[in-house]
């Protein structure tokens, strides 16, 4: 009888998530590259144990260079103890760690060094060190979570007015409560989502029930104090909610009224269609009207040419504007929000 054929390219997890107390370790995505034939990629994981209880999985990094998450995680897993929490706490703070180490949104390992972890679901066993950090969330831990914060900024390409979002279920309850947790993360938007997509983390979450919050916390590939400080207050007024951390747990109140809005759709976009220089008229933030100035796009190659004005076709809250100035064909320049209708 032939031996067994085994997978070369599965990850592991160093730490045992079923033990009680606080651990730290990496996940072993293996990488046999050619400075280092037997290798692996170190993808961090922690996880604060204290019995029977909910279980929350909280994701920053999923792109790499979108910060305020990563600090909220790794603060919170330093100051925590596992007497202050019920249930477990999982932290992947650096989910698509290569990419976070080089400071992009995606990896430079695979995909033509554009590994984007968040459309890469539900990854691969053998696949490319983002597949295989996909597989990993998507068959290692997802099953063993009762909700996931996967805290996402705007990353070095864009701005957002800082926002949570969740999707609706159709779960009376469910839905009752993630409606509760928009209003507790105290963002001054909040998004209900009407569709997940395919690919994207969750997209493997909503199919199995599982409470899937995430975020738009600022962006341009920094760290914004007063938007980082709300979503670490956010967060925990949330794991409150969730049963994680207790009532007494010290939080501060909201300090926004959130409005709710609704996905955006392809007329609130303002797309590029000449490479040249944008300069926006408006900030993130702003109200505009339909039709609205919304800035220009300056032909550098050719000055003594007109700039085309751009305006936008749907008026609403500008939720979304690249931040760097050059542009090119198919950028996404804004993008508004409109009230939310049920
Ligand atoms: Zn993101």
């Amino acid at each position: 009888m032939p031996c067994p054929r085994v997978s070369i390219g599965a990850p592991t997890c160093e730490i045992d998530l079923d033990r009680d107390g606080k651990h730290h370790g990496y996940v072993r995505i293996p990488y046999s590259a050619h400075r280092s034939a037997y290798g692996w990629l170190p993808v961090p994981i922690m996880s604060i144990r204290n019995g029977e209880g909910p279980c929350v999985l909280l994701v920053g990094g999923n792109h790499g260079d979108e910060y305020e998450g990563i600090s909220i995680f790794i603060d919170l897993f330093q100051k925590l103890e596992p007497g202050d929490i019920t249930g477990q706490l999982i932290f992947m703070p650096a989910a698509n760690a290569p990419a976070v180490y080089a400071g992009r949104r995606t990896s430079p390992l695979d995909h033509g060094g554009e590994g984007n972890l968040n459309r890469l679901f539900p990854g691969h066993k053998n696949g490319t060190p983002t597949e295989t950090i996909a597989w990993f969330i998507t068959n290692e831990l997802i099953d063993r979570v009762d909700a996931i914060f996967d805290l996402h900024s705007a990353g070095s390409s864009s701005d957002h007015w800082p926002s949570c979002k969740i999707r609706l279920m159709g779960d009376e309850e469910k839905d009752a409560v993630q409606m509760e947790i928009l209003n507790l993360f105290g963002a001054p938007l909040a998004l209900v989502g009407d569709r997940v997509h395919e690919t994207t983390l969750s997209g493997e979450a909503l199919p199995k029930d599982i409470i899937y919050v995430s975020t738009e916390l600022g962006g341009a590939g920094r760290i914004t104090p007063w938007i980082r400080d709300l979503g670490d207050q956010g967060l925990k007024r949330c794991l409150k909610c969730l049963g994680v951390l207790p009532e007494s747990f010290p939080t501060d109140p909201p300090k926004f009224k959130t409005r709710m809005m609704n996905m955006q759709n392809e007329e609130n976009y303002i797309f590029a269609y000449e490479d040249g220089m944008f300069e926006p008229a408006v900030d993130v933030g702003d109200q505009v009207e339909d039709g609205q100035f919304a800035g220009y796009i300056w032909n550098l190659r050719q000055p003594w040419k007109e700039p085309t004005r751009l305006h936008f076709k749907k008026g609403g809250l500008v939720f979304t504007k690249r931040h760097p100035a050059l542009c090119q064909v198919g950028d996404t320049l804004f993008f508004t929000l409109n009230d939310y209708e049920n």
